[in-house]
């Protein structure tokens, strides 16, 4: 079927239409004489139905959402009991009494396709009844044979499987998704026994109700207390595995959900995860106060419940999302299914009449091959961390097929054995000041040669160590290494501040602080010497932590230097708001500074602006000569780049650094060729 072909309004109206006339047709063939037995428990069995319907065990937080009701139970006694149309006619008046009682505000063409739906559903299920033996109803005084009890099962299952494929139908329509997918995610929680238990009870009814209404109470009271049992046993094992707030799923039940669908993995039926977090919401949280954060968060949670393609969605921690998708897609479908989700996110909120707008970034995984459950998980939390980074909305992560070498997650046993067999190297690139030449300073960078891929991009295994305990035990490595090589280039009469990178992950370490001071203090190198680079997408990351991370780095007495400036959206009045000694100009302003007025402009201000706020101005990636003297017009003071120097090992630099000054003439020569570009050239 074509579903482009079909309106959502025109399905709903057709569903209500078809509910309709069969209860017109009930009406009108219907005899009723007041005489008639069967009135009382049709009028009992129908308020009961009412009732239930009203008091659902909802099964809120996965994304098909599930309710358990007695109202089957309740319907298929009446089926039993009083004549087929009398029966359709008291589930319908039951159903629409529960539905206006329940939720008065629920849309009239809701209420009219439930209805619809559920009189469908009830008359097929009759219709088996009445295909097998002639009549739905258990005669008087035959009591319900096996026969009949056996017949439940197949109208049992006939009843149900109208009712989710009715709505399967609806949800696949509006959400233009194919109905396999709805299917199969609205079967995900249907529990089979559970369902044939509460239906088994309806014959009970039927024969204990002729025996004695009487009875019927005794029997109303022990399913009532099954029901209550049920309903703990259940609320109990949602409350364990969903998020109180939201309702959604917590991190027990993805990683439960994970593991089930890594368990049945193969080749062609992967799944995907894609982790959404939000952007600037912890701004919100702290303008408008906790409670309209929480109650824009519930309002996310709505939305993406909402999307019932979607296998699960969790909320994992304050502002992130987990969804897992069982389709297999390709990458450009992931990437639109993220984007979506993106969309319907970022839409306009209004809480407690405040107008509200919020955005999101999100990382996907797909789970391609055989690795583990929980890798594909953090795949995901890396990629999300990339497009946060980047600004860029999604990414997808490139978990084992990666054209530039090994997925970077593979990485990170090996990383692990660098570390400790000390296999790690840093190269370090003189800063030079472009007025005299003088070098006045030396940048770390991490170098690892790995013994099968060559030479990885620090870049690249730096960004796979920051979602693992690798990350601190690498920073805490490279400041070792550092001031260890401070000491050897001292001695051999070389005193220059040194900078050392650290990532956006460590600013949110709050031990970072005190344990960079207690290994500078070992050291004997003194804080001012040592400069901590920090990009400047940190910032965004939660601002407040990184800024108490910040200023207690800038009491020990560490420089701090803003990395990549121009890369992000940090304004340099932001900037003022830490202690920050010093801006690093983002190679891409360098480069472009030559082919437009206006980049040259950009930069000029920067510079002034950074002068004034009394923080030295460091011009990144200087490759040519021209650059070189178009920024020492624009005054800025100090580079770094190929043309200066590339980054070299300490036995190399030593010869530099004797000969005193680098050559900053201008004149035309060709940049030092770094030994990273050679390698970088053969690993893309
Ligand atoms: P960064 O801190 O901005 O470092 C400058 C990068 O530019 C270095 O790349 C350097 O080799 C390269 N570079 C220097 N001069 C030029 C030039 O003239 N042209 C071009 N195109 N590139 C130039 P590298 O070593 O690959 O490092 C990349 C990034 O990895 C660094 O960017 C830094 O953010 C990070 N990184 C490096 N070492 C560490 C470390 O020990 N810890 C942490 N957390 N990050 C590190
Ligand atoms: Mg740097
Ligand atoms: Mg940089």
């Amino acid at each position: 079927m074509n579903r482009r072909a079909i309106s959502l309004r025109g399905y709903v109206a057709s569903i209500s239409l078809a509910g309709a006339s069969i209860l017109l047709w009930c009406a009108i063939t219907l005899e009723i004489r007041f005489i008639d037995t069967w009135i009382v428990p049709a009028v009992v069995f129908g308020v009961l139905f009412a009732i239930s319907e009203i008091f659902p065990i909802r099964l809120p937080g996965r994304v098909d959402s599930g309710e358990w009701t007695m109202s089957a139970t309740f319907g298929f006694a009446l089926l039993l009991m009083v004549p087929y149309q009398a029966a359709l006619i008291g589930i319908a008046a039951a159903t629409l009494f529960g539905d206006l009682l329940a939720q008065p505000r629920k849309p009239r063409v809701r209420i009219a396709f439930n209805l619809g739906q559920i009189t469908l559903a009830f008359a097929l299920a009759g219709m088996v009844l009445v295909v097998a033996r002639g009549s739905t109803a258990i005669t008087a005084g035959s009591g319900a044979s096996i026969g009949h009890l056996l017949l439940l099962l197949p109208a049992g299952f006939v009843m149900y499987g109208i009712n989710i494929l009715l709505v399967s139908l609806a949800i696949s329509i509006d959400q233009s998704a194919p109905v396999v997918t709805v299917l199969r995610a609205d079967f995900a929680p249907f529990d089979l026994a559970t369902h044939a238990l509460l239906l088994s009870f309806a014959p009970v009814f039927v024969v204990l109700w002729r025996s004695s209404p009487w009875l019927t109470g005794v029997l109303l009271v022990a399913t009532l207390a099954t029901y209550r049992a049920m309903h703990e046993a259940i609320a109990s094992r949602h409350e364990s595995r969903h998020d109180e707030l939201s309702g959604l799923g917590n991190r027990r039940l993805l990683h439960e959900r994970i593991g089930e669908l890594r368990a049945a993995a193969t080749t062609d039926r992967s799944f995907a995860v894609m982790v959404m977090d939000l952007d600037g919401f912890k701004a919100i949280n702290d303008t408008f106060g906790h409670e309209v954060g929480d109650l824009l968060l519930v309002e996310v949670a709505e939305r993406l419940k909402r999307q019932r393609t979607l296998d699960l969605v969790a909320r994992t921690g304050g502002d992130e999302f987990v969804i897992v998708v069982r389709d297999h897609l390709a990458p450009e479908e992931l990437r639109a299914a993220g984007s979506h989700l993106r969309s319907l996110v970022s839409a306009p909120y209004e809480i407690q009449e405040i107008p509200l707008q919020i955005s999101a970034s999100v990382g996907v995984a797909v789970h391609s091959g055989d690795e583990d459950a929980l890798d594909v998980l953090a795949s995901a939390d890396t990629a999300m961390y990339f497009a946060k980074g980047e600004g860029s909305g999604v990414v997808i992560a490139d978990l084992m097929h990666d054209r530039r070498g090994p997925g970077r997650l593979q990485l990170i046993p090996d990383l692990r054995q660098a570390i400790d067999a000390d296999e790690l190297r840093i190269e370090y690139q003189p800063q030079v000041s472009l007025l005299t030449g003088e070098v006045v300073g030396l940048e770390a960078l991490l170098r690892w040669d790995h013994p099968r891929h060559g030479l990885v991009a620090p870049g690249r295994f730096i960004a796979a160590a920051e979602h693992t305990e690798l990350l601190p035990a690498l920073t805490r490595y490279v400041f070792e290494r550092v001031l260890r090589d401070e000491r050897a280039l001292r001695l051999e009469g070389f005193e220059l501040p040194l900078s050392v990178n650290v990532s956006s992950r460590d600013l949110l370490d709050s031990r970072l602080p005190r344990d960079l001071a207690e290994l500078l203090h070992a050291s004997g190198v003194r804080a001012e010497r040592v400069t901590i680079e920090v990009t400047e997408n940190a910032l965004f990351a939660e601002p407040e932590r990184v800024a108490r991370v910040l200023d207690e780095l800038a009491a020990s007495g560490f420089g701090l230097s803003v990395d990549d400036f121009g890369t992000g959206y940090a304004s340099l009045s932001r900037l003022r708001d830490h202690p920050f000694t010093e801006v690093k100009i983002d190679r891409s302003f360098v480069l472009a500074m030559r082919h437009n007025q206006a980049g040259a402009k950009i930069l000029s201000s920067v510079i002034e602006l950074a002068h004034a706020l009394d923080m030295d101005v460091v011009a990144e990636g200087i490759e040519r000569s021209d650059q070189l003297s178009e920024l020492q017009r624009l005054g800025c003071s100090r580079g770094q780049g190929y043309l200066l120097s590339p980054p070299l090992p300490v036995s190399e630099l030593v010869p530099l650094l004797a000969r005193g000054a680098v050559d900053v003439s201008g004149a035309d020569r060709q940049p030092g060729r770094s030994h990273l570009t050679v390698v970088a050239d053969n690993v893309s």
